[in-house]
């Protein structure tokens, strides 16, 4: 199928793109890479009657590390982030989980702040992005705000921006020497996006587990963390894994027993990283 008619408008400033917004109300849409909203527009679940394409600022394609946090502009790709073209100020979290994203040719145009504005629960940034506890600053006509990623992701495909607001930037603290992190994603076949995806960022304090595809929103695993602590995954049998994650998340049956194993997988692969340190 094909898009229902759209008026198209390239802005070359964040002043001039949020004006637009402004100016053309509801029927207005950000669009950054299109890989989430041109396959919706095709289908017709969305028919915005202006685009706004965002790819022309080149401020939203800057990035840089300051003091104690790394700064990506909105409109960094996955490919930006997987290829190092961006610093990662996680040891390579970030690049790991952009080059887990879908297929080459989707990193190479889907971009940071598409992907949190999109919320989808089962992508990689929502999940990565809660767990490291980024930031993101928002525009509008009226200023800007800083809304931690873990407020900004409402529900499914639901978000705290106002429909004027746009996503300039997300800030992402460095982690410090002593973190060591993994990611498991878990899907049917590569390119996919995730049934379920852990990451766990292990401190010598204890581990902090957050869960992605579970619920509409990414889910910090409070009890799971406690069950876990200090220990080495190798002491910790699945059926006491299954039983904290239910906890958690409320999963059940098969659901569960794929989270369950997700977070194990990610518990000993967070543990090897350590033993390599
Ligand atoms: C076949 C396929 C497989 C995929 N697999 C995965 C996967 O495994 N993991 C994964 O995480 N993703 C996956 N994706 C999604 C992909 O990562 C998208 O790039 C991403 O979800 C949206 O980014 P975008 O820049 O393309 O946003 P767009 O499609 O341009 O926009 C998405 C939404 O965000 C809004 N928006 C965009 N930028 C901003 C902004 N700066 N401020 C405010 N609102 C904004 C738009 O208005 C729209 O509502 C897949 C997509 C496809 C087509």
């Amino acid at each position: 199928m094909k898009p229902a008619e759209f008026q198209y408008h390239k802005p070359a400033t964040v002043a001039d793109a949020v004006r637009l917004l402004h100016e053309l109300g509801d029927g207005a849409k950000v669009i950054a890479g299109g890989q989430s909203l041109l396959p919706i527009m095709n289908l017709r679940l969305a028919e915005p009657s202006h685009l706004v394409d965002i790819t022309g600022i080149p401020e939203l394609r800057r990035s840089e590390a300051v003091g104690s946090a790394g700064h990506y502009g909105a409109a960094t790709t996955h490919m930006m982030v997987e290829d190092g073209l961006v610093p990662d100020v996680t040891g390579g979290l970030l690049a790991h989980a952009a080059g887990g994203i879908g297929y080459r040719t989707i990193r190479t145009r889907g971009t940071l702040g598409g992907s949190l504005a999109h919320a989808d629960s089962s992508a990689e940034w929502p999940t990565v992005m809660s767990a490291v506890d980024a930031v993101v600053t928002a525009a509008s006509v009226r200023g800007t705000r800083r809304i931690p990623v873990r407020k900004l992701l409402f529900g499914f495909f639901t978000t705290a921006l106002e429909p004027d607001e746009l996503i300039i930037s997300v800030e992402v603290p460095a982690f410090s020497s002593d973190v060591r992190w993994a990611l498991h994603k878990t899907a049917r076949k590569p390119g996919e996006f995730a049934e379920s995806m852990a990451v766990v960022l292990r401190r010598p304090a204890g581990s902090e587990l957050w869960l992605g595809a579970a619920r509409d929103t990414p889910v910090r695993l409070g009890t799971t963390e406690t069950a876990v602590h200090t220990r080495p995954a190798a002491d910790i049998p699945l059926a006491e894994l299954v039983e904290a994650v239910a906890a958690d998340t409320h999963c059940e049956g098969h659901t569960l027993q794929l989270h369950a194993v997700t977070v194990q997988r990610a518990l000993r692969a967070a543990e090897r990283e350590e033993t390599h340190a």
